[in-house]
């Protein structure tokens, strides 16, 4: 299912960690779309902006999930609100100075962008 052009539900959903651990990380519709407006507001017009693709490394996580990858409690990621997404030079500064974001954490080789 797409969320907006360039972005699947499938994406938002993957992990290697729910695979291997045989968890669902199931999404009820309020997160669905909630994951739609993060794609809409931030992913979309970062993507237009930079006419690169965007590698979604997490997404949403289920309770369970986001305990199994040791996730802050509460994270912005288990409300469908947040993603993880590769650190390219230059996004971090776009994201802060043009995109609307309640979280936006660089936290190395990637970064971590909420509303
Ligand atoms: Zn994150």
């Amino acid at each position: 299912m797409n969320l907006t052009e360039h972005f699947t539900l499938e994406e938002m959903l993957h992990s290697e960690t729910a695979e291997k651990k045989k968890i669902e990380n199931r999404i009820n519709a309020e997160e669905v779309n909630n994951l739609q407006k993060l794609c809409q507001k931030v992913l979309e017009p970062l993507r237009a902006h930079f006419g690169k693709p965007i590698r979604i490394n997490s997404g949403f996580r289920c309770k369970a999930l986001n305990e199994a990858v040791g996730g802050a409690k509460n994270s912005y990621h288990t409300k469908g609100r947040a993603a993880d997404i590769p650190n390219v030079p230059g996004w971090l500064a776009y994201i802060r100075d043009h995109l609307p974001h309640t979280e936006l954490i660089n936290e190395g080789s990637w970064l971590h962008v909420a509303l």
